[in-house]
């Protein structure tokens, strides 16, 4: 017998499991842990994840060949345990063929439903269940699926309606219907004789009448939609390999649509958007499938506490509620209560927030997913401390729970109450993912950039609009509920969206949306509150967030675990101090030469730059002396008691010159030397590789007189403030270094300056000298600079430019090609490199312990914030890490989550 291709479940039984969703996907997985778990779930089988790199390879035709028996056999083994036939006319099997890959792409792939319906099937079938409605309910909804997922029959622009949304909307104009639910059996059959024929028209094919033929047609689909361009986006997205593939589910049929003792839901067992322990979602009698996320309907609440706070937003009478969109616990009471119980233990078996499918048969409830549900950076955070908090989860579980960039959610402003107060509220929807955002109107997901900052507004959203959303700043939609996709998505990338404003009317054609009789165009400011679900008018102004309550928890475990410590790259002390807000324990990189610009700096540090002797030089630099100390006094200070480690002036010095005449024209005069002198230095100063030319160390060492008026401003500041009572502790980083000589010389100019000033002030101080490693000739001799050296910091952006030879600030004219062709898999700049750059920090660290075994090392680059960075330098043994303030919470959790590990 060759390799397993294909797990079967059903009744109680399965061959795979939970943990096994690398071979069956998520979806599969959690199938067949469901059935093992005495969850009601249709039978059905999984065919792996490993068919579809097979698939990828062999073709269609191939795969078949291979998946034929099992299939076949699996087919068998649903039709045992439900007694039906596939492709039967008396006793029909219909199946669902659903895909899911190991991490659950929501709506990004395929699925088709009742899939074994033909003219003659589906005859049998509403004889057999005595329902006619039903029967050709289904079989036009398989002959819509199939035909856009298999055959390929879309919308031809991007204003034009799906097609057959178009033939169902004309048919209800001239019926004068509002509702699918209203259509009669004839024109349930006039809607499939139309659709037959637009597929026919458009395909040129007719539509396949054997089961088998559409079950292959099916699986080939999903397959091929691992590969469409939204689940490719949504992968890069999400960091999710290309090489995974999808598996495919073949499902028995349960129906929400048999009429009024039927139905089909989503829920969650917590708030997906505040975290909130309340068992919430939504959902539809008589329907079936996506028609309670498709936002066709308007969807009714699971439970009476959810229906009347609904109501209430959506500013609707407990009466009309009552009548109109009444809860499942009112209108099923027991199998709500089934329901619940279900929830209840999916909770406490997977111990995390689950995101479910169900659909409910003519009194009978079926469960068809589970999964971890996507959840915002708020609900992320107060979920797990609270299951920590009921022992559900123990304090790394809860650590390990956490994905430590969508903290980042946490940090982003939020509307400042005031200007809330006094902003006009233009309507409300739903408050369907938290946050404040404000920006001009776009009506179309790929011109969500046509502004620097966009509200896309959307009758509804579909998966192919994900590019866009992830561009705008929030989302608005006129229709769906919580658990619409535009709700789910955006919650799941921590973006503002209010979703079923049902005040908003919009015009696709025009590019307009009306709001009470007011029309709004392309390009008008709202702002959207995600939390209330209220759309202003305008721009309305933010503050910060809250740092305390769950998140401090989280910042207090994480450092109970973490081994490394996070600095952050600060160069004032108004950064500093947000920094050590969240939680920084030191600076890892001061930069000077940020300094240098501001007001009457920038010309003293002309004059410096355009002395044509020592002495010139020296003299402007004596002018800068006093602004260097009150800066380093100022960071110092706002850092008191952990190290600061202020780098040397780094940057080729032409940046710092003026390039124009007149700019040029005044320097000359102030200096009083000709205009020409200054033209001529400029000139000389250009070079042709600035990044490799006369930068970092080699300034230092050709110009010793600039290290010295470092050093002093430095070690002064550090005096000054001791005079004080406040704990000063400079740490001085030569940059640039290639050589271990490089940084003797300048070490000893550092030393020498500096005891100069002990001698003068008759007072002292503790510092450290060490050295930023970025070029890679510094990381392999390494032993030889650590001899000289107190510490080590590695610079990884400089290293990673040296390593790869990309030049950062032109790489935006290959990267994105290099990532779309997977020469790359990420963008070097965002992620370490672990296997170039990384082995650099690797050895760099290891021979230089080799000879000092307390060498402090850390890393300063921006990757010092990206975790799968951080845990890279757990791994490599460094001391610390360090980044941009707002990313120190980030990596202040991914460093204790990779000690936990
Ligand atoms: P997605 O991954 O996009 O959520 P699913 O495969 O879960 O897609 O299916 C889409 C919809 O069809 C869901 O609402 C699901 O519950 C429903 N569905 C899938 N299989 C069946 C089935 N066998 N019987 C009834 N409904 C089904
Ligand atoms: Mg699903
Ligand atoms: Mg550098």
């Amino acid at each position: 017998m060759g390799k397993k291709r294909v797990y079967t479940f059903g009744n109680g039984k399965a061959e795979g499991r939970a943990d096994m969703k690398e071979l069956l996907g998520g979806k599969g997985a959690n199938l067949a842990e469901m059935n093992l778990i005495g969850v009601p779930v249709p039978p059905g089988f999984t065919i792996t994840t490993e068919v579809c790199t097979e698939y990828n390879e062999l073709g269609h035709e191939k795969v078949v060949d291979l998946l034929k028996d099992e299939v076949e056999k699996a087919i068998a083994h649903i039709e045992g345990l439900t007694g039906t036939k596939f492709g039967d006319k008396n006793n029909p099997l219909l199946v669902s063929v659903r895909s899911g890959a190991r991490a659950s792409m929501p709506g990004m792939m395929d699925t088709i439903l009742n899939l074994g319906l033909n003219d003659e099937v589906v005859d049998g079938l509403a004889k057999k269940t005595g329902n006619e409605r039903f029967a050709w309910d289904s079989y036009r909804r398989f002959i819509q699926m199939y035909g856009d997922v298999v055959l390929g029959l879309k919308p031809q622009s991007k204003e034009d309606a799906d097609p057959f949304e178009e033939i169902i909307d004309k048919l209800k104009e001239d019926k004068g219907i509002e509702l699918d639910t209203d259509f009669s059996v004839e024109d349930l059959k006039g809607l499939v004789a139309q659709f037959k024929e637009a597929v026919k028209k458009q395909t040129g094919k007719d539509f396949p009448t054997s089961s088998y033929e559409q079950l292959w047609g099916a699986v080939s689909a999903v397959f091929n939609s691992w590969s469409n361009a939204r689940a490719v986006y949504y992968r890069r997205l999400n960091g999710i390999p290309d090489e995974w593939g999808t598996a495919v589910n073949v499902q028995a049929m349960v129906f929400g649509n048999m009429g009024n003792t039927s139905a089909t839901g989503v829920a969650f067992t917590r708030d997906a958007a505040t975290g909130e322990n309340i068992f919430n979602g939504e959902y539809l009698i008589n329907a079936q499938g996506e028609d309670v996320v498709a936002g066709i309907r308007t969807p009714q609440q699971i439970t009476l506490e959810g229906s009347r706070r609904w109501a209430k937003l959506q500013s609707i009478s407990e009466e009309e509620r009552t009548k109109k969109y009444p809860s499942l616990e009112e209108t099923m009471p027991a199998l709500y209560k089934e329901l619940f119980d279900v929830q209840e233990k999916l909770e406490k078996h997977y111990k995390d927030m689950q995101d479910l499918e169900f659909t409910i048969q003519e009194g009978k409830l079926w469960l068809l997913q589970t999964r971890n549900g996507k959840r915002t950076g708020a609900a992320m955070v107060k979920i797990a401390m609270d299951m920590y908090r009921d022992k559900l989860i123990d304090e790394k579980t809860a650590l390990l729970r956490l994905e430590a960039s969508k903290l980042d959610e946490l940090l982003h402003p939020v509307f400042d109450s005031l200007a809330v107060r006094s902003a006009k509220v233009l309507t409300t929807g739903l408050p369907a993912s938290p946050g404040a955002a404000t920006g001009q109107v776009v009506f179309f997901a790929d011109e969500a950039d046509k502004f620097e900052q966009t509200i896309l507004v959307r009758t509804e959203t579909s998966p192919e609009d994900l590019e866009g959303m992830h561009v705008a700043r929030g989302i608005l939609t006129a229709r769906g509920g919580m658990t619409s996709h535009a709700a789910v998505v955006a919650r799941g990338m921590g973006k503002c969206c209010v979703s079923g404003a049902g005040g908003i009317k919009l015009d696709y054609h025009a590019r307009t949306m009306t709001i009470g009789g007011r029309v709004f165009q392309e390009g008008d400011w709202i702002s959207l509150n995600g939390s209330t679900g209220e759309v202003y008018e305008g721009k309305v102004e933010t503050r910060k967030p809250d740092m305390s309550g769950d998140f401090g928890l989280v910042m207090e475990l994480a450092d109970k675990f973490a081994r490394m410590s996070v600095r952050t790259n600060a160069d004032t002390p108004k950064d500093a101090r947000i920094a050590r807000d969240f939680g920084a324990k030191g600076i890892g990189l001061c930069r000077t030469e940020h300094m240098f610009f501001e007001g009457e700096r920038i010309k003293a540090v002309r004059e410096m730059i355009l002395a044509s002797t020592t002495e010139g030089r020296k003299k402007a630099l004596t002018k800068l002396l006093p602004y260097q100390r009150e800066d380093f006094e100022g960071i110092f200070e706002a850092m008191e008691g952990y190290g600061v480690t202020v780098r040397l002036l780094d940057p080729p010095l032409h940046e710092f010159v003026p390039h124009q005449q007149a700019t040029q024209k005044a320097l000359a005069e102030e200096m009083g030397v000709p205009i020409e002198q200054i033209r001529n230095t400029v000139a000389d100063l250009e070079e042709f590789n600035p990044m490799l030319g006369h930068r970092g160390c080699r300034l230092g060492i050709t110009y010793p007189e600039i290290t010295e008026m470092q050093t002093r401003a430095i070690i002064e500041a550090a005096l000054n403030l001791k005079k004080k009572g406040i704990d000063a502790r400079p740490e001085i980083m030569v940059p640039l270094v290639g050589t271990m000589k490089e940084f003797k010389l300048q070490a000893e100019v550092i030393h020498k300056t500096a005891n100069k000033v002990f001698e003068e002030r008759g007072d002292k101080i503790d510092y450290l000298v060490g050295t930023m490693i970025e070029i890679p000739r510094a990381a392999l001799v390494a032993d030889d600079i650590a001899r000289e050296a107190d510490f080590f910091s590695f610079g990884t952006n400089d290293l990673t430019q040296m390593t790869f030879g990309y030049s950062r600030d032109d790489a935006g004219k290959f990267l994105p090609v290099y990532l779309d062709q997977g020469i790359l898999k990420e963008d070097p700049f965002q992620v370490l490199d672990q296997k170039g750059v990384g082995q650099l920090v690797e050895l760099g660290t290891k021979r230089g312990r080799g000879v000092k075994p307390e060498l402090k090392v850390g890393i300063c680059g921006e990757h010092g914030g990206e975790p799968s960075s951080v845990e890279f330098c757990h791994r490599t043994g460094l001391d610390y890490v360090s980044c941009s303030p707002y990313r120190v919470p980030i990596a202040r959790l991914a460093a204790a989550q990779a000690s936990v590990r």
